[in-house]
């Protein structure tokens, strides 16, 4: 490592990152390129001899950004966003530059407390209850996203249940969700030996907005215990991927309690608001789970990935993941004076991703947090309300958080043709390039997304976004007609 050709090269890379922002509103926001494009663009091999900086940035200029979709472009509306920032940005460098990896305490005793530190800190703005904190037996851990997160507590609550019951029991273990809950929940289940059709999706309706109900759930319980079968785990989701709809956790937490189950909330995208006073109440019974997850880096300022994970129990994680390979005694760890993160998560390596959190939190503060999320959430209700007075168009689910769900109405329509039109209206408006929104169905409708959350969007691009959307709507409606 050259300090000098550090110095110099990295500000010549934040000149490059700086003007990209800079100019970002002038790129395609969904990628138009064709499958296997770079495979044209760049040699079959390896270089044999350096190349200079500028060929490299001139590559990334002609032949990588042209295969970028710009999640960072204010008019980036499509699945859930993922934010970048100043400080998360200078977090991430400072990050690399340390470089070191984590996984015991003495491998970087910093790394490991100014995560539980953050972790304690986030906890306690989200005002999760004292079990969670790392004064007690439980306490907060980084993972990389909210899927290794439920696959962690998962893997923890099945063993503690198979030390209990015997390894024959796997294949009696039963898992709950309502059908609405990420996909990440059945990736879980397979890699954790559950047996798929021990997996229950709830059926969800619009007659509770997609949440799930406690009784759905009741009723489920009681027939695989009369069956014979044992559930184990629930998972509840504040803020659903499709709609964001929201769990009644507290309702859910009692009868998973009265069943020794695990209840895991997920609230990957919707926790972030959760730190606004106002928006507490949607993870009001989490006192009665055993884990919950937020992803800092999808609506809270931090680059990917960090995604928060806090524990009531977290001798439960480090008896199903430890390992004590000779190669990584040490005092500390021996005595028990320490947290050995490596033991709370798959990979053994693990950045010092605290970094950037805590820059996040420092340099910005609780209450410009606050009005970063308030502001998305007003830009939202505003789009709903516009959508809501279009004839043409109908919200679909009411908005909670700051994601939109619409459609052409179906007025005259058929389902099918109705669910036809709006897919169109879907390709129309992303291969625009001025927007990039995304679908979900519900209940058999084709519904389109539209989620604010880029860092970068004001007032004016969500008006864009909508005059470019009833454009294509009246387009496509008009040559219907025809
Ligand atoms: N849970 C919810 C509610 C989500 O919306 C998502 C992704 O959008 C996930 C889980 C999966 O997130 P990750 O990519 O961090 O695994």
């Amino acid at each position: 490592m050259d300090s000098e050709q550090l110095r110099e090269y990295g500000h010549r890379m934040v000149d490059f990152i700086a003007d990209y922002y800079k100019t970002i509103e002038t790129f395609p926001v969904l990628s138009q390129v064709q499958p296997g494009y770079l495979h044209n663009l760049l040699p079959d091999s390896a270089p044999d001899q350096p190349e200079t900086l500028e060929q490299v940035l001139d590559d990334v200029k002609e032949k990588i950004l042209p295969g970028v979709t710009h999640w960072q472009s204010p008019s980036f509306f499509a699945y859930y966003p993922a934010n970048s920032s100043v400080a998360g940005f200078l977090g991430e460098m400072l990050s690399a530059a340390l470089n070191i990896v984590g996984f015991s305490w003495v491998s970087s005793p910093a790394a490991t407390e100014l995560e539980m530190i953050v972790l304690d800190w986030f906890a306690k703005l989200l005002n999760l209850p004292e079990q969670f904190l790392s004064r007690g037996n439980g306490g907060g851990v980084i993972q990389g996203t909210a899927s290794e997160a439920i696959l962690v507590v998962m893997i923890a609550a099945r063993d503690k249940v198979l030390r209990s019951l015997g390894k024959k029991a796997l294949e009696k273990l039963v898992v709950y969700s309502s059908d609405q809950t990420h996909s990440s929940l059945l990736k879980a289940c397979q890699i954790a030996g559950i047996h798929l059709e021990n997996c229950r999706m709830l059926k969800t309706d619009s007659s509770t907005n997609y949440a799930l109900r406690p009784e759905s759930l009741q009723e489920a319980v009681s027939g695989d215990l009369e069956a014979g079968l044992i559930p184990f785990f629930l998972c509840g989701t504040v803020g659903t991927t499709s709609s964001t709809a929201v769990d009644p956790l507290a309702e859910l937490g009692k009868i998973a309690k009265s069943n020794e189950m695990w209840f895991h909330v997920d609230a990957a995208y919707a926790g972030s608001a959760c730190i606004c006073p106002e928006y507490r109440q949607y993870i009001d019974g989490v006192e009665t789970a055993d884990s919950f997850n937020m992803n800092a880096h999808k609506w809270f300022l931090t680059n990917f990935d960090c995604s928060l994970l806090w524990v009531k129990d977290r001798y439960a994680l480090t008896e199903a993941l430890s390992t004590n390979p000779e190669f990584l005694k040490n005092k500390a760890s021996q005595a028990n004076l320490v947290v050995d993160y490596k033991d709370w998560q798959i990979p053994l390596g693990r950045r010092f991703r605290s970094l950037k959190l805590w820059m996040v939190l420092r340099l910005y503060g609780a209450e410009t947090l606050k009005s970063y999320i308030r502001n998305h959430i007003k830009l939202a209700k505003d789009l709903e309300q516009l959508v809501s007075q279009d004839p043409n168009f109908e919200v679909v689910t009411p908005r909670i958080f700051s994601l939109v769900c619409f459609r052409i109405a179906a007025v005259d329509n058929d389902e099918k043709t109705c669910n036809n039109l709006n897919r169109s209206l879907l390709d129309a408006v992303n291969s625009s390039g001025k927007l990039f929104i995304s679908h979900t169905t519900l209940s058999g409708k084709f519904v389109l997304r539209l989620a604010i959350g880029a860092p970068l969007t004001e007032e004016k691009h969500v008006m864009d976004a909508w005059k470019v959307i009833q454009e294509e709507a009246s387009f496509l409606l008009a040559s219907q007609v025809k």
